[in-house]
């Protein structure tokens, strides 16, 4: 599996997964047209396109890539009716194949209704769309404060090294809002020496991992004391935790 990123929009991510033995080219979360397209060019096909979830910034290609190189949409079920295209229809928990490569579809919803991630277990690379972010998660718009923690609780739990490829670069805020509450963290501020560096050549800070996040991302981190104490909430429960966080973010 070769992954490739493709800068969109402001600060949108559209990913090329490619996988050799059998020539599949899919794209996930094609932003727009040309930027994708341009890329698609050098593999001179295009198969499949999926969705993590049916904000415009995250389908705005697909009708138009299906087209050009009659791909299948492939996106979750019961969002059909707001993917544009969707020829693939998955359920949760489901597993499915592009050419040789077999992904899990882990239901994640609390940014949409209908948000899916793709898991390639093997490969230990997971598509997390607008939920988790490097050092953040998404904002809450359809599902409750509850179902985005229950989401990122399920995401938590993959194999550490596991890569996590998400929707935006949205890295350098996040990382802003963590120290701010975690100033002590030695791991945040390892990282924050690497993310400044690759900010500052132009770089995406994507790839970072499961076992990086649980170390430094507050929003996985609800249950732990230290946060907990930084927010004044010794002893609240994790909903309560992340709430706060949320809404400390949307403010920030
Ligand atoms: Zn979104
Ligand atoms: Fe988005």
């Amino acid at each position: 599996m070769k992954i490739e990123i493709i800068k969109c929009l402001s600060d949108n991510y559209s990913y090329i997964i490619f996988e050799k033995e059998t020539n599949t080219v899919s794209i996930v979360d094609p932003s727009e047209f040309s930027a994708c397209d341009k890329v698609i060019s050098k593999y001179k096909k295009l198969d499949y396109i999926l969705n993590t979830h049916h904000h415009a910034d995250h389908v705005d290609g697909n009708i138009l890539l299906k087209k050009k190189h009659n791909s299948k949409i492939i996106g979750f079920g019961d969002d059909k009716k707001r993917i544009p295209g969707i020829d693939i229809l998955l359920k949760e928990n489901q597993k499915h194949k592009i050419g040789d490569l077999v992904f899990e579809v882990i239901f994640i919803p609390g940014h949409t209704k209908g948000h899916i991630a793709f898991y390639f277990e093997k490969e230990k690379v997971v598509f997390t769309g607008d939920t988790l972010f490097s050092l953040g998660c998404g904002r809450v718009f359809e599902g409750t404060n509850t179902d985005m923690l229950n989401s990122l609780n399920k995401l938590k739990i993959l194999p550490p090294e596991t890569k996590i490829y998400c929707g935006h670069e949205y890295t350098k805020t996040n990382l802003d809002f963590c120290l701010k509450y975690d100033p002590n963290n030695l791991k945040l501020k390892e990282k924050s020496i690497e993310i400044n560096s690759k900010i500052k050549s132009k770089l995406p800070t994507i790839p970072t991992t499961i076992g990086d996040e649980l170390k430094t991302n507050l929003f996985l981190r609800c249950n732990d004391n230290v946060i907990k104490h930084a927010l004044n909430l010794k002893d609240a429960p994790d909903q309560e935790i992340f709430t706060k966080l949320r809404d400390l973010k949307d403010a920030f």
